[in-house]
């Protein structure tokens, strides 16, 4: 427990927009901790050339370190602990409960991202970058004309196909065995076959199912599962369109004293987006605890 300490703010997420969020804070003097587990979406990046300010581009790896240390050395308190909830206080404060940990707070920033099932499927793992993405609006640009597929069979395979639509020549959405998703368009397909392995030498080459049977295709994107950080805000009672947490243009969610920012909230899933929405929760915070 670290019941001595009343933080004002507590920031879950150490992402674009969570570090932000904390540099906002911590410059107006606001006592700020920022909880995180060592992996982001970021590090799946391999190179990012849209963000403003990297002459050649940067590693999503190195750019989420950079941001940590930023953090840092500005003074933010960072702690690598796993967030399980969080619980309402009282009227005004709020208990955020870690693996390790209890602390409270006054006001809390969610900036965990989305959450992405990992797949087990054999290949999946060392051919990651190499044909196995996990981003189509991100990764999309490199297989335009190409065959590719959409390793799911819920709403983010479909919205991930969607995204591919226009880019890619043929998809292949592979359910894996789960039900065929209600899908139609000119250029896609639907296998619902189990998965024995991804194959390929350097990059991916083909699909091999359960019964032999080869598809060849030239990426596969990953989306199984639902893309969503719903448990948290499901806990506290904060609205969820889908598994995307709603709030308004500060911001705000549902709940007084509590934001979102980032991937947590859905629309663009992108760095910058990210980065400005974590200086608008950081800024909307500072100004919340001046009227407290
Ligand atoms: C393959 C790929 C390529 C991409 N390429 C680009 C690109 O080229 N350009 C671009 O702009 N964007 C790109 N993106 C998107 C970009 O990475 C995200 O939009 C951005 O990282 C979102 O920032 P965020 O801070 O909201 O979330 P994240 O960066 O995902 O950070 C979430 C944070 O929350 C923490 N967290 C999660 N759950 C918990 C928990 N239970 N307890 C404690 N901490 C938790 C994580 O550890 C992490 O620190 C790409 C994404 C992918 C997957």
């Amino acid at each position: 427990m670290n019941y001595k300490t009343l933080y004002d703010v507590i920031i879950i997420g150490a992402g674009p927009a969570g570090i932000s969020a904390s540099l906002y804070t911590k410059r107006a003097n606001k006592k700020a901790l920022v909880i995180y587990k060592n992996e982001s979406n970021l590090e799946y990046a391999k190179k990012i050339e849209n963000f403003y300010g990297f002459e050649h581009g940067i590693s999503g790896k190195d750019l989420y370190k950079i941001g940590i240390k930023q953090a840092i050395n500005i003074g933010v308190e960072v702690k690598e602990e796993e967030l399980l909830k969080i619980e309402q206080e009282g009227n005004n404060k709020f208990k955020i409960i870690t693996t390790q940990n209890e602390y409270i707070s006054k006001t809390v920033i969610i900036a965990i991202g989305t959450k992405k099932a990992k797949s087990n499927i054999k290949g999946i793992k060392d051919l990651e970058g190499k044909g196995i993405s996990y981003c189509a609006i991100c990764d999309g640009f490199f297989y335009r004309n190409k065959d590719v597929s959409v390793l799911g069979s819920g709403n983010y395979a479909l919205s991930e196909t969607n995204d591919l639509l226009n880019v890619a020549k043929r998809i292949t959405i592979l359910t894996n065995g789960e039900k065929a998703p209600e899908f139609r368009a000119d250029n896609v397909d639907i296998i619902t076959k189990p998965i024995e392995e991804i194959k390929g030498q350097s990059r991916v080459e083909e699909v091999v199912f359960k019964d032999k049977t080869k598809l060849k295709t030239e990426g596969i994107f990953i989306a199984q599962g639902t893309a969503g950080s719903t448990e948290i805000a499901k806990k506290l009672g904060i609205l969820l369109n889908s598994d995307k947490i709603v709030v308004n243009e500060k911001m705000e969610t549902n709940i007084k004293g509590i934001y979102a920012c980032g991937d947590c909230t859905g629309g663009l899933l992108q760095v910058s987006k990210a980065v400005y929405e974590g200086t608008v929760a950081g800024l909307q915070v500072i100004n919340y605890l001046k009227n407290e």
